[in-house]
């Protein structure tokens, strides 16, 4: 059985973690697009460069860049199994991306798993996640900004899996093992 998910939801509603615990458990790679850039924007590479001056706004990086990036990491060999990818798509043109470069390398999704939360409690984990890990776009203006482009490009893409029968909802709020445990749950009543 291949493990080829999504994990999708608000800043702060737990995805980073909870796609690394549930890919150590599926035996399949976590793929964070934000991980990705944050690696090549700390080794100075073009990419890094370029991403950092959309990051840093709390703007999305241009899709053609992000597309390039998630096909090439895709495309690599430990990904046969599958993946989790965190962080994308995004919005609909990435979507669009996904399941082009899906059906090029002959693989569909086996689930999208969507953490939910509401905006009071991912804006106080988010102040607390700024002042423990100083992140460059966790500043008030850009976390209101990434939230905003949640809400406006990349929740309307929760219906569009919805449509497809993929969608597989969990509450993110509670503690780290009882959200992987709801998640495993979930996943094992599809
Ligand atoms: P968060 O979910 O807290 O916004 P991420 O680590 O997922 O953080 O992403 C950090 C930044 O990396 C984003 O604000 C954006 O600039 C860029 N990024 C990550 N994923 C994508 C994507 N799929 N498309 C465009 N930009 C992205």
């Amino acid at each position: 059985m291949t493990h080829r998910f999504l994990i999708m939801g608000p800043q702060g509603a737990g995805k980073g973690t909870q796609a690394a615990l549930l890919a150590q458990r599926a035996e399949v790679p976590a793929i964070s697009t934000g991980d990705i850039f944050r690696a090549n924007i700390k080794g100075e590479t073009e990419l890094g460069k370029l991403a950092q001056s959309f990051t840093s706004r709390g703007e999305l990086v241009p899709d053609s860049v992000t597309n390039d990036m998630v096909r090439d990491r895709l495309g690599q060999q430990d990904t046969a199994e599958g993946f989790i990818l965190d962080g994308y798509p995004r919005n609909a043109a990435q979507v669009e991306a996904l399941d082009g470069i899906l059906a090029d390398l002959g693989w569909s999704l086996d689930a999208v798993i969507v953490l939910t939360a509401d905006r009071d409690e991912l804006l106080g984990r988010l102040s607390r996640r700024a002042e423990l890990e100083g992140r460059e776009d966790d500043t008030a203006e850009t976390i209101a900004r990434r939230l905003d482009i949640y809400e406006q490009e990349t929740a309307p893409l929760i219906d569009a899996y919805r449509a497809r029968g993929l969608l597989v909802e969990v509450d993110g709020i509670g503690e780290i093992d009882a959200v992987a445990e709801r998640i495993d749950v979930a996943l094992a009543a599809r």
